[in-house]
């Protein structure tokens, strides 16, 4: 995974300076703590999300636990990797399915996040796991959005619901509900709702997207989003949960070389935990997100 490539190769070398050290003093901490604040920061994590990690990494760094220890500096590399789990959501959270099938996931993000790539993926790990998941067109902003899904539920094998051809703009919110509808009568045991995404956050489309949630009532409301959009993770992802409330993070485009602040930021800003980490453009490029293991990558 190319993401986290500078930072992990920053922390290293911190981590290494420090190791030279035997007791560490206030001192040590402190520049510790600096270069880790340098380091995330060039990574394009939020600063809200630095000053509570370093404030958390320094103060446990000045404590007993170190201090203690037999070996100060590995108890110090220790610390960070906890607190860096804790920023990722601590436990890994899987795909919560409804107790009366059919399950629904609806996707919300902006355009080009990779939700239409995602929900591919979603629906081929869903039929390897013994599932009948049935796709919904809901984005019906774009004129070729539908056609996508096609195309993408085609590689994916998986079946799909779409308003037909020729038949006007259509309704979304029409269109999800018929879809949830449609699903239950098929014996779908799970429905993916893939929805508008603009450009940028606008009213119109959360209000869109707030609407299909009160028709479908997901179990599941996934937000998607671009690990490469750095800095501006943070807005947009406050923006889609005061406007949707997703229940879980998508983080796409993990493969890329994003400093991989947004995937830092995300969870700890919204509270909401990272789910899957999509790494790719083939269908198989998905992974349930582990944060022990991504913060074990991160300081590997
Ligand atoms: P949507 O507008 O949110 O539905 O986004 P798409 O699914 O159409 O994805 C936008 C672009 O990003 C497409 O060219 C995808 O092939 C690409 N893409 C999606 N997910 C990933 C990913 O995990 N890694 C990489 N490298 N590209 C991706």
């Amino acid at each position: 995974m190319a993401t986290f490539g500078t930072l992990s190769d920053r922390l290293t070398e911190t981590f290494r300076n420090l190791r030279t050290k035997g007791k560490l003093s206030p001192a040590d901490v402190d520049g510790t703590v600096r270069e880790i604040r340098r380091a995330l920061l060039d990574a394009d994590v939020a600063l809200q999300v630095v000053k509570d990690f370093t404030a958390k990494v320094r103060e446990r760094a000045l404590g007993d636990e170190v201090n203690k220890a037999l070996n100060p500096a590995q108890q110090v590399v220790q610390i960070v990797n906890e607190e860096l789990v804790a920023i990722l959501g601590g436990e890994q959270r899987r795909l919560q399915f409804a107790k009366n099938p059919p399950t629904v996931i609806m996707l919300a993000g902006l355009q080009g996040s990779g939700k239409t790539t995602f929900a591919g993926k979603l629906a081929r790990q869903l039929e390897k796991d013994g599932h009948t998941p049935l796709l919904v067109a809901a984005d019906l902003q774009r004129p070729n959005a539908v056609n996508q899904l096609q195309v993408v539920a085609e590689r994916a094998g998986a079946a799909i619901y779409a308003p037909e051809p020729g038949n006007g703009v259509g309704d979304p919110v029409q269109v999800s509900r018929a879809g949830v509808e449609y699903a239950r009568q098929k014996q779908h045991d799970i429905v993916i709702i893939d929805t508008a995404g603009r450009l940028g956050v606008d009213a119109e489309l959360m209000k869109q997207a707030s609407d299909i949630r009160k028709a479908t009532n997901p179990d599941e409301v996934l937000f998607v989003i671009d690990a490469m959009i750095g800095q501006d993770a943070v807005n947009t992802a406050k923006a889609f949960q005061d406007g949707v409330d997703f229940t879980g993070v998508v983080l796409s485009k993990l493969d890329g070389d994003a400093r991989g602040g947004a995937a830092l930021s995300v969870a700890s800003v919204t509270g909401r935990p990272i789910i899957f980490a999509s790494t790719g453009e083939n269908l198989e490029d998905l992974e349930p997100f582990h944060p022990d293991r991504m913060a074990s990558r991160i300081l590997d």
